[in-house]
């Protein structure tokens, strides 16, 4: 046998017994006669105290041990002298008089601690590695026991889990597919789903009532910071329902999984419309925990001399409060932020609101004191505070005023820590029209219903009435968080066809890559829809972190990248030729 008992279980109730304990070497202190090791598993740290004067076959053992050594030991539970307040198991040790070495170790290329010294690269190739430090297991074991939380919850609710077909034919959600050659099919290929979108609504055309799957998407992207081509859903559909119950059952999903995992009650889940979270937050997923609300300057602002302002579109302010101290340099650092390329400002004007009722501002030449005290009014700004003003084309300039608040409220630490913030956005317009090809997308994605009030303005409506349409779609946004988005369902070949025809699609095409769906709508297509929860990102949101790639046991790196195996890898040529691929290697490749 080799453990009675794990490295984070034993106490001072414990003295006396006799113990077997296996695990790593986390340190070994050698002081002469006694030595030291803290051993470590997945369930914490136990001393273990080997004294050279019991036996030199122990006493040699240990002077073997390296760090990662996995060892065996059997001994006593004693009380300790000196003890460790820091540790649940700090108030024993193991007087050890048996150790057996289980496997010896290379010396780890970082520090197995809580902090390595590790940088990124090397961590990622002994991920093994750096799974063993401690805030990766508590977030891989939260990871799953979230999942677990999930299954029975939704279990518990009539929900049925179904596994979907991960080679398949495309879904577009708006991402590239990744291809799988068929070797069977000559020339023809499968692509990994984007999501099961099209087979979970064939599970409502089949009657299942409930459907979810905690299940792998595949989108081929252009890897933004923290995005991985294979993430986790957890995938939803409901028949027979309405936007509102679809957004109760989640919102009871998001409340049992906070509670049960981090003992939190979430506060109330408010409904935003869309228009109104662009207008307000200058984003369509709002950080509700601080204010600054976007503020439209455009009738205290305008003609009065300030070209800037009169050929814009909106003249838009926040009020950030206390902040009228700041220094020239940091109002420039903040004009030099959003002039980046990123955010694509031209400039930023800001208004001092002085703690003596007087006004300072970057546009004094334009604008007195009495015209800067209209715009303080309309921010709600008080004596100490600092407006700061975008100017542009509506849309633009709201984006990059939310994201000038966002980082203001970081950098000034205006964020509560530990605060949880959720809502829905709903009412998401349906298409959206892109200038550049001038043509629709859909705005969630083909299979989104416009609202039940709209389908007649669908269906024979003109192409402005086309951008102003409304859908029955919806998004779960924590703390500036997208982590869920869903919508109804269109459930009719006609409304489908309308909806494929106004993204360009032709008759053809259409029915060549969705003809199976639209033949089930024919066969007694419930009313439908559901939602997908980005299962990783929520694992992130729920403990504070803004990173999933450390709640992904074996993640990508930023180049889509797996380094610890080295993929993706180039086949061989018998394998290309089984394939029916040709592939032209460059000389020197
Ligand atoms: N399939 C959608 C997505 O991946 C979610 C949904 O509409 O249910 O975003």
């Amino acid at each position: 046998m080799f453990r009675t008992h794990n490295c984070g279980e034993l106490r001072l109730t414990d003295a006396g017994k006799p113990v077997t304990l296996s695990g790593w070497v986390q340190t070994s202190r050698d002081f002469g006669n006694l030595t030291f090791i803290d051993l470590r598993d997945r369930y914490g740290i136990t001393q273990l105290v080997i004294d050279a004067e019991d036996s030199s076959e122990l006493k040699t053992t240990a002077g073997k041990l390296g760090r990662e050594w996995v060892i065996m030991a059997e001994g006593k539970v004693r009380e300790r002298t000196n003890k460790n307040p820091n540790r649940p198991t700090g108030d024993v040790e193991i007087d050890v008089k048996n150790l057996t070495v289980l496997n010896a170790s290379e010396v780890p290329p970082f520090t197995i601690e809580d902090d390595s010294d590790g940088g990124d690269d090397l961590r990622m190739k002994y991920r093994f590695l750096d799974l063993r430090r401690g805030p990766l297991q508590q977030n891989i074991i939260f990871r799953s026991q979230l999942a677990l939380a999930v299954r029975a919850y939704l279990g518990g609710q009539d929900f049925v889990e179904v596994e979907t077909p991960f080679l398949i034919k495309s879904t577009p959600e708006g991402a590239r597919d990744f291809v799988v050659p068929s070797r069977l099919n000559e020339g023809q290929f499968y692509a990994l789903p984007q999501s099961p979108q099209t087979f979970k609504q064939l599970l409502m055309v089949a009657g299942y009532d409930r459907y979810f799957q905690i299940v792998k998407c595949f989108r081929d992207e252009d890897l933004r910071a923290d995005r991985q081509p294979e993430f986790t859903q957890i995938d939803c559909e409901m028949a027979f329902v309405t936007q509102e119950e679809i957004l109760n059952t989640f919102e009871g999903l998001t409340r049992h999984v906070f509670q049960q995992l981090k003992g939190i009650e979430l506060p109330e889940f408010p409904r935003m419309q869309y228009d109104d979270a662009i207008r307000l937050y200058g984003s369509d997923k709002p950080d509700l925990r601080f204010g600054m609300e976007l503020v439209e300057l455009n009738d205290v602002a305008q003609n009065k001399g300030f070209k800037v302002f009169d050929s814009a579109e909106l003249v838009v302010g926040i009020c950030v409060p206390g902040q009228a101290s700041a220094t020239r340099k940091q109002l420039d650092g903040l004009t030099n932020w959003v002039k980046r390329p990123q955010i694509g400002a031209k400039g930023l004007v800001y208004v001092k609101c002085n703690e003596d009722g007087s006004y300072k501002s970057s546009v004094d030449k334009f604008f007195d004191q009495e015209a800067l005290a209209a715009w303080a009014e309309k921010c709600g700004a008080k004596p100490g505070d600092l407006l700061l003003v975008i100017s542009g084309e509506d849309e633009k300039s709201r984006t990059q005023m939310g994201n000038l608040r966002l980082h203001v409220a970081e950098s000034h630490d205006m964020i509560p820590e530990g605060s949880f913030k959720p809502l829905w956005v709903v009412d998401f317009p349906l298409l959206e029209w892109d200038e550049d090809s001038e043509r629709f997308h859909a705005m969630h994605h083909p299979f989104t219903s416009p609202k039940r009030e709209e389908v007649d303005r669908m269906l024979n409506g003109d192409h402005e009435t086309m951008k102003s349409l409304k859908a029955d779609a919806y998004d779960l946004v924590i703390n500036g968080a997208e982590i869920g988005g869903g919508s109804i369902r269109i459930y009719d070949r006609e409304l489908q066809e309308k909806n494929f025809q106004l993204l360009g699609f032709t008759k053809e095409e259409a029915e060549e890559q969705f003809g199976f769906l639209m033949g089930a709508f024919e066969y007694g297509a419930p009313p439908h829809g559901g939602i997908a929860f980005g299962f990783d990102r929520l694992c992130a949101v729920m403990n504070g972190q803004s990173s999933i790639r450390d709640f992904i046991a074996f993640p990508k790196n930023n180049q889509g990248r797996d380094v610890m195996i080295d993929a993706p890898a180039r086949i061989d040529e018998a394998q290309c030729n089984e394939l029916n691929l040709k592939v032209t290697v460059e000389p020197g490749n």
